[in-house]
This record gives C-alpha cells, sequence and structure tokens, in this order.
C-alpha cells in the first residue's frame, strides 16, 4: 500500500479513556485531559465517578485470572475515577501511545506514564486496546444520555 491509501484506512473511532483513583489523589486530571484535547481529539462523555466492585469486574474481566485481579479492582474502586469517551481518527492506537507501556517504567519520557507514574500498579490512567473494546467500555460506563455528538469549531485547522 501507498502511504497516503493507508492514512486513508484509518477510520474515525471511539476510545474510553479513564483517570485511575491514583491519578485523581494526585491532581493529575487537568494534565491528563489537555494531553487529548491538545492531540486534537473530541471530548464525547466526562464524569468524576466512584466505580462500583461489579462494574471494575466486568470492564477488566479479561483479567479475572491473573494474581493481581483482586488488587487491581481495590485500586479501581479505591476512590473516584474520571471517566472520559473521545472520538477521532485512529484515536485507540493514538491513546495507547499518549498513554505509554503498562510499566510506568517502560513508558517512554513524554507519555503520561512515562512522565507521571513509577508502578504497575499505579499507572494513573486507562485507555481502550481496540476499537470494538472502545465501543464494550464507552457503552459500559456511560449512559447514553451522558455523551455528546457536537461539532468542534477547531476542525477545519486539524483536517485537510
Ligand atoms: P493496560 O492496557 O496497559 O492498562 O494493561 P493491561 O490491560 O495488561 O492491565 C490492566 C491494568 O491492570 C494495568 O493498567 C494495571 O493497572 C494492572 N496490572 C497489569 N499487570 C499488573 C501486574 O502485574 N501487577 C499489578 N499490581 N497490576 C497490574
Ligand atoms: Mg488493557
Amino acid at each position: 500500500f501507498l502511504p497516503h491509501l493507508v492514512a486513508a484506512m484509518v477510520e474515525v473511532e471511539e476510545t474510553y479513556i479513564m483517570i485511575k483513583p491514583d491519578g485523581v489523589q494526585r491532581g493529575l486530571v487537568g494534565e491528563i485531559i489537555s494531553r487529548f484535547e491538545k492531540k486534537g481529539f473530541k471530548l464525547t462523555g466526562l464524569k468524576l465517578f466512584q466505580c462500583p466492585k461489579e462494574l471494575a469486574q466486568e470492564h477488566y474481566k479479561d483479567l479475572q485470572s491473573k494474581p493481581f485481579f483482586p488488587k487491581l479492582i481495590d485500586y479501581i474502586t479505591s476512590g473516584p475515577v474520571v471517566c472520559m469517551a473521545w472520538e477521532g481518527v485512529g484515536v485507540v492506537a493514538s491513546a495507547r501511545k499518549l498513554i505509554g507501556a503498562t510499566n510506568p517504567l517502560n513508558a517512554e519520557p513524554g507519555t503520561i506514564r512515562g512522565d507521571l507514574a513509577v508502578q504497575t500498579g499505579r499507572n494513573v490512567v486507562h485507555g481502550s486496546d481496540s476499537p470494538e473494546n472502545g465501543k464494550r467500555e464507552i457503552a459500559l460506563w456511560f449512559k447514553e444520555e451522558e455523551l455528546c455528538e457536537w461539532a468542534p469549531v477547531q476542525e477545519p485547522w486539524l483536517k485537510e
């Protein structure tokens, strides 16, 4: 494929981004939101939320069998989280890049985890790992009426 054809194949996607309780407690909410805002993605949902245990278990159900699962559920439910839905071309993979590696010690400087965290068990932010999971997680964390479709005025300045 020619590069411009590959670029044209990347579609508008949705991703679920969540600032975990350590990010909220450490006062990193503004810092983290601004990284996605500055990149040029569109915020379509945002709320501060105390997550019930059942929801955390459903969200992380693929990790159920891992030894750290109970600790992960305790961590995610230990205080309020900030739930966000973001939309954009290629937003799922791009957000994962902005977030950085799962273990913050392996995350590149310039990424959220690379700049702001030191431990896997306190890695400040979640991002969906596929467009399918983006849709699944947004539906899990948000009610339909909590999401906003809107047209940012900056759009012509971001996309040719
Ligand atoms: P992510 O997609 O980069 O968030 O990573 P995973 O989907 O593999 O894991 C989900 C979350 O579980 C991570 O972000 C960590 O908060 C937590 N986690 C993953 N692996 C470990 C681990 O080995 N120990 C602990 N304590 N937590 C972990
Ligand atoms: Mg994951």
